[in-house]
């Protein structure tokens, strides 16, 4: 059974330190949290931030994605029924530049907590730190890789690479889109993904049976057709899709290109953290010891060994390298919105005069 949450269960502790005094370690709310949060997942990324910062004490004012203002407004509405008093929860409907940046430049915001691409990531901190100084916890973007190793369940690997790459029409911070896959299964691997990808059933997204729909907008729309467009150009094999899919709305055909291959671990290791992203990675296999090494060798925050995007409140997530700082879920999403004071009293308060 899972446990019932953090609220009444942060405290502090004392330190057993040299000398004859009694050291508490006090774990205090930071105050007001400033939170930025992205369209692609806006419910999930409220939660993920109101939920902590909360359970800390802290007020919180949170700015969501210029394409996705309701959810939050919605959620904010059914927490302010259930009694959370006025004030505490702050949501703000606005654009980037101007509210997200008033928000971390903001000299009465203790703390900012950002979700986004790393390009606005670097804006905020700079923006952080020419204020105020408010200690800043980034979530970032990824670049994600799925190993394939020679003795994986090659059915349940494509079906996973696939779901990877494709899911929320790949509008996924930890998206699986660099696929490595051993020689030796290379080709059997890459037939069965091609067929997966041109199954794919683009569409609707509110009719039964449908598994991807439109992009979030013209913009991200723009922005992966230059990409596809770029990956051809650059030389790479185009398997399937690469084309827009209909002639009306933002959708884009399942895109597969090939000739990603690797023969040793250490290969694949080497490609693998040749970015300067560090979020995710999935690793597929049967052999512990080559899981081992691969998850010890990743420079990521997370590794899914023989499944991909398993998500609970308790698993820590966030990045390594420029995939950002710090961790949300779980006890480490704490830290992220707890001041820590250290208060020394001697314990025979006049001996020393
Ligand atoms: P984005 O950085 O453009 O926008 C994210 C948020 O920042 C939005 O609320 C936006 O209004 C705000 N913003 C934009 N410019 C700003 C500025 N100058 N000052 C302050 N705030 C500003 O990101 P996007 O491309 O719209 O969102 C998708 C990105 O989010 C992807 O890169 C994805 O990888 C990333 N993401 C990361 C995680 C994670 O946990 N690591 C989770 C979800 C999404």
């Amino acid at each position: 059974m899972k446990p019932p949450g953090w609220a009444d269960k942060i405290h502090g502790h004392t330190v057993p330190a040299e000398g004859p005094y009694h050291v508490q370690v006090l774990h205090e709310p930071i105050g007001v949290a400033g939170q930025i949060i992205p369209w692609n997942f806006p419910l999930l990324m409220f939660a993920w931030k109101v939920g902590p910062a909360l359970a800390c004490g802290n007020t919180v004012v949170l700015k969501t994605a210029e394409q996705t203002p309701l959810s939050a407004l919605f959620a904010a509405k059914l927490l302010h029924e259930a009694g959370l008093p006025p004030g505490v929860l702050n949501v703000i409907s606005g654009y980037g530049p101007t509210a997200g940046a008033a928000l971390a430049s903001h000299m009465d915001v203790d703390k900012l907590v950002f979700t986004g691409s790393t390009d606005t990531g670097k804006i905020v901190l700079e923006l952080a730190a020419k204020s105020n100084l408010k200690p800043v916890t980034l979530e970032l973007g990824g670049k994600s890789p799925f190993i394939v190793c020679e003795d994986a369940d090659i059915h349940k690997a494509v079906e996973l690479a696939h779901f990877a790459l494709f899911f929320n029409q790949g509008q996924c911070c930890c998206a699986g889109s660099r696929t490595y896959v051993h020689e030796k299964v290379y080709d059997e691997f890459l037939e069965k993904a091609k067929a997966r990808a041109m199954r794919r059933v683009v569409g609707d997204p509110f009719k039964k049976g449908v598994e991807q729909g439109p992009q979030i907008d013209s913009k991200q729309f723009e922005k992966i057709m230059k990409y596809i467009r770029s990956g051809v150009e650059s030389g790479a094999t185009l398997e399937s899709g690469g084309e827009r899919f209909g002639s009306k709305g933002f959708y884009i055909q399942p895109t597969v290109f090939s000739d990603v291959q690797f023969k040793e671990l250490d290969e694949v290791i080497k490609r693998a953290n040749t970015t300067r992203y560090g979020l995710a990675a999935g690793v597929f296999t049967k052999n512990t010891d080559i899981a081992n090494t691969l998850t010890r060798a990743l420079k990521v925050g997370t590794v899914w060994v023989n499944c991909f995007n398993v998500f609970d409140a308790a698993i820590p997530f966030g990045g390594y390298k420029m995939s950002g700082q710090d961790r949300e879920k779980g006890i480490y999403s704490l830290n992220n919105y707890l001041q820590v004071k250290a208060v020394v009293t001697p314990l025979k308060c006049l001996a020393w005069i």
